[in-house]
């Protein structure tokens, strides 16, 4: 099966290069953004690599470690009083971030904060919007949800004195499919009706790549009488998000992905400025989440601040902080707009690509709808086994594995460029053209 390439598999793997060769002089004309040089692209050998995890961890911009050299520079200089002095004070650190993040996902600046991680946010939003009730204690999930979500979910299940057995819905695809439809979606909440406390979906789905549709999603979630939440873990500074508008109760997100803000970076919160005074909403208390005006004076009454930031458990990590911002001044450059339309560009341009190559091969369970995708495209190979994935490694390529047969690969607007795509797909073909044949 493997070893030596016989004449005729030559040939049939020159007609297999043929389709890409075609797209890719159509393709190499078109523009790519500035961005690149802002970020450290790591190499191998001396040659740059071919990142498409941009999707599990963002690459590093450039000015992240002056912005967290900036921070230490000012602990050494002023300790202390570098929670009123430093060049970005400490104490209010988060707020240097939130006008950014809220251009990032299309909210109000009252409606967001950076804090803590996400499971922990998810956690601190479900103790605000999950209310059950002996009639109304459903919570409603995607299918293939990340798994620290839906271990998040059960144990607000059980912790409320409830079974995940009888609690927890799970959206199905079609079958035979990972497609999950919008009918169905409309049709699984209104099954569930005055059961649902929670619709909590991902958008996009971490496995398959399909983005869901938020504003639909909320007025059905809301219209059944339940409360509504996405994790955007996906979704940030990679679809075109409109939160305030499509109206949600909450939203969370991390910043390692999309965002770029390194490994264990720090989560934004998202909620709905209808509940931004609601202060009868039962919530996780701690300092941060205290009127700031009067928050010094250690008062024993909790009064939480209005909006988002009302949430707030603990003072800013300012170092994870710094290195957002370098990151998130870089959205600011580009326009979230601008980057989602070049996402397209290049994420169609890679579908095709890969659509052309070898279809009893290949299978993309990614929609082939640009409005139902962000970035990544979820590639099934058949009878794969992970070989597949190494033989990528060899050739520069960085790409995601998941058992049992699935590559996932983004092109990322910031950073990634045509002769990615080119050299992620050439070396599809020959691997493929090597494989099981
Ligand atoms: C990446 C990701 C997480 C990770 O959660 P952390 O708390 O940041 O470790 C959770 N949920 C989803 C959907 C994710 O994609």
């Amino acid at each position: 099966m493997k070893g030596k390439v016989s004449k005729a598999d030559k040939n049939e793997r020159n007609q297999l290069l043929l389709p890409f060769l075609a797209w890719y002089i159509m393709t190499s004309i078109s523009k790519s953004l500035p961005y690149r040089d802002q970020f450290i692209i790591p190499k191998e050998g001396g040659k740059q690599l071919h990142y498409f995890c941009g999707n599990s961890l963002g690459l590093q911009p450039k000015k992240a470690s002056r912005y967290i050299q900036r921070e230490l520079d000012d602990w050494a200089k002023y300790a202390v009083k570098g929670h009123e002095m430093a060049e970005y004070p400490w104490v209010k650190y988060h707020e240097f971030l939130t006008e950014p993040m809220a251009r990032v996902v299309g909210a109000k600046f009252h409606e967001v904060v950076v804090m803590n991680t996400l499971s922990v946010n998810l956690h601190l939003m479900m103790v605000s919007f999950y209310r059950p009730t002996a009639k109304r204690n459903k919570i409603l999930i995607e299918y293939s949800s990340f798994p620290s979500d839906r271990y998040a979910v059960e144990s607000q299940i059980r912790f409320h004195g409830y079974e995940p057995q009888e609690c927890l819905v799970v959206l199905r695809p079609e079958e035979g499919s990972h497609y999950v439809s919008h009918e169905q979606i409309e049709k699984t909440i209104g099954q569930h009706g005055d059961q649902l406390a929670l619709v909590l979906i991902g958008s996009v789905n971490y496995y398959t790549g399909q983005a869901y549709p938020i504003a639909k999603i909320t007025r059905w979630a809301q219209s059944a009488g339940a409360c509504v939440g996405f994790d955007l873990a996906h979704g940030a500074g990679n679809l075109l998000l409109n939160l305030h508008e499509d109206g949600p109760d909450f939203a969370v997100w991390c910043s390692y992905k999309y965002l770029n803000a390194g490994p264990g970076g720090l989560s934004g919160c998202f909620v709905h400025e209808r509940h931004a005074a609601n202060y009868d909403l039962p919530r996780f208390a701690g300092w941060w989440g205290h009127n700031k005006a009067n928050r010094f004076k250690m008062p024993d009454r909790m009064e939480p601040m209005f909006g988002a930031e009302g949430w707030q458990l603990s003072n800013p990590p300012i170092f994870p902080m710094a290195s957002l911002m370098a990151s998130l001044e870089l959205f600011d450059q580009a326009g979230i707009e601008a980057l989602r339309e070049r996402s397209v560009e290049l994420t169609q341009n890679l579908y095709d690509a890969l659509v052309a190559l070898a279809p009893e091969q290949l299978n993309v369970l990614t929609p082939s709808e640009p409005g139902e995708r962000g970035c990544q495209l979820s590639i099934q190979i058949k009878n794969a086994d992970k070989s597949i994935y190494e033989k990528l490694v060899q050739k520069n390529i960085v790409a995601d594995w998941r058992e049992p047969d699935v590559i996932r690969v983004a092109p990322v607007p910031l950073y990634n460029t045509e002769a990615d795509l080119e050299a992620l797909v050439v070396g599809l073909a020959e691997i493929l053209s090597d494989y099981g044949r």
